[in-house]
């Protein structure tokens, strides 16, 4: 990430996670090696592979690297007609990460308005496949919002995954600043409401970045909004600029501050709620994902 001169120094460390983690995350390295998976974590060089790998989550992008929405927060690169889809990325996908053992996977990917379902049954073929191959894995899509059209929804949500999530990204007012033009607030919510209605059992999760100029009081409200639209898991994780080209920094949130969001949330009702500067809508998403279900 582009390197801000204002950066606290909070930002700047990662703790290293403990022996057993550390001994899985070289295990997952290694048997990485020639199984042709390309993970979200290595290539956007996350922070927290340590710890996501040591406890057993990754993150694949599905679709393709090219988006055909621009949100002035993400890296991604932009295209108005990307390649068609991999028709075999789906079996490819599943094989691979069968064979990496993993604990939890979390299939992401781009979003593609080019295509009339938007990818979701290329999506939900992939979460098949690897439950056919790997039963016991946990799989959690991080899904685009389909344009609201709940059909798309439908089949992403009842492919036999086990949490869905979708990010609301920032507080309503300043939606129109930080995503495409074609994500919206009310639209999100109810992609996250459609898909808690149409399967109960599924966990739904979302995720809100701070530091783009909200209040205190919007964030509270957001979260409420998830909170009444049947969202059980939230991440909130600091808004770093990918490049200058992309969004300011607005505010630093200390360490202290996100904490209290996580004490906060987990009053309003929420059963898990991720909260910290580095924290993802992904990370360790499989440890959140049982701890939550033994609450
Ligand atoms: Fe991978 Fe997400 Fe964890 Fe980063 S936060 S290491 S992208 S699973
Ligand atoms: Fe990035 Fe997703 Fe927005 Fe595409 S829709 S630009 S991948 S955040």
């Amino acid at each position: 990430a582009y390197e801000d001169p204002s950066k606290p120094p909070w930002l700047k460390v990662r703790p290293p996670g403990d022996h057993d983690a550390q001994a899985e995350y070289q295990r997952l390295r290694k048997s990485l090696r020639g199984l042709k998976l390309s993970t979200v974590c290595e290539e956007a060089r996350c922070p927290n592979i340590g710890e996501c790998w040591g406890g057993g989550t990754a993150t694949i992008m599905l679709m393709g690297d090219a988006c055909t929405r621009g949100c002035r927060f993400c890296n991604i690169k932009t295209s108005r007609a990307p390649p068609p889809l991999d028709e075999h990325e789906p079996d490819n996908v599943a094989i691979a990460v069968a064979k990496w053992g993993l604990k939890y996977i979390v299939l992401t990917s781009v979003d593609r308005d080019d295509i009339p379902d938007g990818g979701a049954s290329h999506i939900a073929r992939t979460v098949q496949g690897l439950k056919q191959r790997q039963p016991d894995l946990l799989v959690e899509t991080l899904s685009p919002d389909f344009s609201g059209h709940q059909a798309a929804v439908d089949q992403v949500v009842t492919s036999g995954l086990d949490v869905f999530a979708h990010n609301v990204e920032t507080v309503q007012r300043l939606q129109p600043v930080v995503r495409d033009r074609r994500a919206g607030y009310a639209q999100s919510l109810n992609v996250l409401e459609r898909a808690k209605t149409i399967c109960p059992d599924v966990v739904t999760k979302t995720s809100i970045m701070l530091g783009v100029g909200e209040s205190d009081a919007e964030v509270r409200q957001t979260m409420q909004d998830c909170l009444d639209v049947g969202v059980e898991v939230i991440t909130l994780g600091q808004y770093l600029r990918p490049s200058k080209r992309h969004l300011k920094v607005e505010q630093w949130v200390t360490p202290e501050e996100f904490d209290a969001w996580k004490v906060e949330g987990e009053n309003m009702g929420f059963s898990y709620v991720a909260s910290g500067p580095l924290v993802r809508s992904s990370y360790r998403a499989g440890e959140f994902f049982l701890e939550s279900l033994i609450r």
